[in-house]
């Protein structure tokens, strides 16, 4: 089976002339349909960098990159915006919309795919706050949900649509550690319900174990592919 992910010699760099500063070297990577892959190493390491090519929100300068079969090495704007319909995205803070119910920031997801404008939204979001644990928040607004509860809501919202692939960047990072536990281990659920392969930035070691298989980036590198490794550097 062809990997969902696969990045060969990806190269990558920010700004231009004399300010050009590569960010990410030589980096060969495949993930497959359902894996669970967690991606940790030192700040400035690359792995936001990294995930953000993955995630189509920016273009691949040098090597390849293929996302879904799609080659991204010089893809444009319209190539990168139909790739991230089947692409789901958390982040460290939740970016909730204030203004909205969790509701309807579960709905606004769904609202962007044609596919789902016959069906009742309200009752797919709703159906997916359930299943997150929050059906008894349904109509409170972020500001009446904790860290957590906004962090499942960020979830519902990136996993509503069954995207073929969930990238998450810290999502952990403004949680206490039993809530942080507790969102890794509902995206875990929910991935291997949908199948759906999981990329989740962390530098949180106390959930590396839900992971099938660790990275770990260093300098703009990928060091090391092992569990067990990146296990021993933190255990
Ligand atoms: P990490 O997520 O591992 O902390 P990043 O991918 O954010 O690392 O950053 C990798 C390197 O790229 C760092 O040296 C960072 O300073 C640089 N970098 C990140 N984003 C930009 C940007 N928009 N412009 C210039 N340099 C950047
Ligand atoms: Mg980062």
């Amino acid at each position: 089976m062809e990997p969902v992910i696969s990045a060969q010699n990806l190269n990558y760099y920010f700004g231009s002339g004399d300010l050009r500063k590569q960010a990410l070297f030589d980096v060969n990577l495949e993930i497959q349909a359902g894996e669970i892959i967690i991606m940790t190493g030192p700040s400035g390491s690359g792995k936001t960098t990294l995930l953000t090519l993955f995630g189509g929100l920016r273009s691949a300068q040098e090597g390849s990159l293929k996302i879904l079969g799609e080659e991204l090495r010089g893809a444009g704007k319209s190539q990168l915006a139909s790739l991230r319909k089947h692409i789901g995205y958390i982040f460290q803070a939740h970016n909730l919309m204030t203004f909205l119910t969790a509701q309807r920031n579960v709905r606004m997801a769904l609202e962007l795919h044609d596919r789902f404008l016959e069906q009742d939204l309200n009752a797919i979001a709703t159906q997916m706050l359930e299943s997150v644990g929050l059906g008894d928040r349904v109509q409170y607004y972020p500001e009446n949900l904790s860290g957590g509860q906004k962090q499942r809501v960020a979830i519902a919202r990136a996993l509503v649509t069954q995207p073929k692939i969930v990238l998450a960047d810290e999502p952990t990072a403004a949680l206490d550690k039993k809530s942080g536990r507790e969102v890794v281990e509902l995206m875990q659920k929910l991935a291997k319900e949908q199948r759906c392969t999981i990329l989740i930035v962390t530098h949180d070691n106390r959930i590396l174990d839900i992971a099938d298989r660790i990275v770990y980036m260093e300098d703009g590198r990928l060091v090391s592919q092992d569990k067990e490794a990146a296990l021993a550097l933190h255990p």
